[in-house]
């Protein structure tokens, strides 16, 4: 292993909700100076052929990945969880757990043609129409109509509907100046056009993942805000218990001090590092691809034994 080597082992195409073809993020990543890349679509592997052969052609190594939604909910409650948004009499909301949490969890080195996490991956896709269907009619309450076309227009897979095309869609229509916005206002945990969902639990995701060859990382841990530090300290001995061996240290969505932070909750844990930039396009992305700070040098990464 070399330790000089520029890795980046999470990033989007348009095959989920990213803005550029595989080919297209290949190039920005070469162009960033990545050695070593991953392309990590949610619950979708259908690039990975294209972006592998446009990093080859580039002289970078490929590394096949995939992001995988999961819906969590913790055994401990704690006090500082967030009530559940009230629900309008005329919304078709489900009831849903106060604590139920989203979380992503990436596989690296899959083997995307494995039949266990294809047809997993499937069904998490297939769930898709039906939220965008309800998430839609909640935004038509709200006073916007027409969402449902107007973000099918932004997804050039039609079996992967994300909120990022609805904020596209909300931005077109004049209703936030960002996708940022956007998500603030309307696509996010009590606002008018989110709606609960229910992906693949934790055990089935990791279970997908290793059945496939590969290896289990947690996603931006930074991310997850509603869970009290010891329900994310449930969770990653949860994670760990089912077999998953790596956390995201280095995320563009993580500050100085959170890199710190999960560098030292990944000693906790004998977890494996990994960097990747989460990169989904030009205007969409706090990082480009190969812009974060190498892993601290002690950490383990997830890419220690893979060349
Ligand atoms: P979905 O899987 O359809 O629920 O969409 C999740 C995606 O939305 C994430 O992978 C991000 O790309 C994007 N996203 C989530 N929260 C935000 C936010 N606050 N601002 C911009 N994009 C976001
Ligand atoms: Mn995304
Ligand atoms: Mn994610
Ligand atoms: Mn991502």
């Amino acid at each position: 292993m070399n330790a000089q080597l520029n890795v980046d082992l999470h990033s989007h195409s348009l095959a989920s909700d990213g803005l550029l073809q595989a080919h297209q993020v290949a190039a920005r990543a070469k162009a960033g100076g990545v050695d070593v890349w991953a392309l990590t679509d949610h619950d979708e592997t259908k690039a990975l052929g294209e972006a592998r052969a446009a990093a080859e052609a580039l002289g970078m190594r490929f590394i096949n990945g995939v992001e995988i939604s999961v819906s969590w909910t913790p055994r401990t409650l704690a006090a500082n969880v967030v009530a559940p948004a009230p629900v309008a009499a005329d919304s078709v909301r489900k009831p849903r757990s106060a604590s139920d949490t989203t979380i992503h969890i990436v596989g690296l080195q899959i083997d995307p043609a494995n039949p266990v996490l294809s047809k997993g991956l499937k069904a998490i896709r297939s769930g898709r129409d039906e939220r965008a269907a309800r998430m839609a009619l909640d935004l038509e309450i709200a006073g916007i109509p027409g969402a449902l076309e107007g973000a099918k227009k932004f997804a050039v897979n039609p079996e992967l509907l994300s909120r990022s095309h609805f904020a596209r869609f909300l931005v077109e229509a004049g209703k936030a100046t960002s996708t940022h916005q956007a998500f603030f206002n309307y696509l996010t945990e009590g606002k008018p056009g989110f709606v609960q969902h229910q992906w693949a639990t934790l055990a089935e995701a990791v279970s997908w993942i290793r059945a496939a060859g590969g290896v289990a990382v947690v996603a931006h841990p930074g991310r997850y805000k509603q869970l009290s530090q010891p329900q994310l300290n449930e969770f990653f001995a949860e994670f760990k218990d089912l077999g998953g061996r790596g956390i995201e240290v280095m995320t563009g969505s993580h500050s100085a001090s959170q890199y710190d932070h999960f560098a030292e909750v990944a000693r906790c844990y004998g977890f494996l590092a990994s960097r990747g930039s989460d990169y989904h396009g030009p205007g969409e992305s706090h990082v480009e691809p190969g812009a974060l700070p190498p892993l601290p040098a002690d950490l383990t990464p997830v890419w220690h034994d893979w060349f």
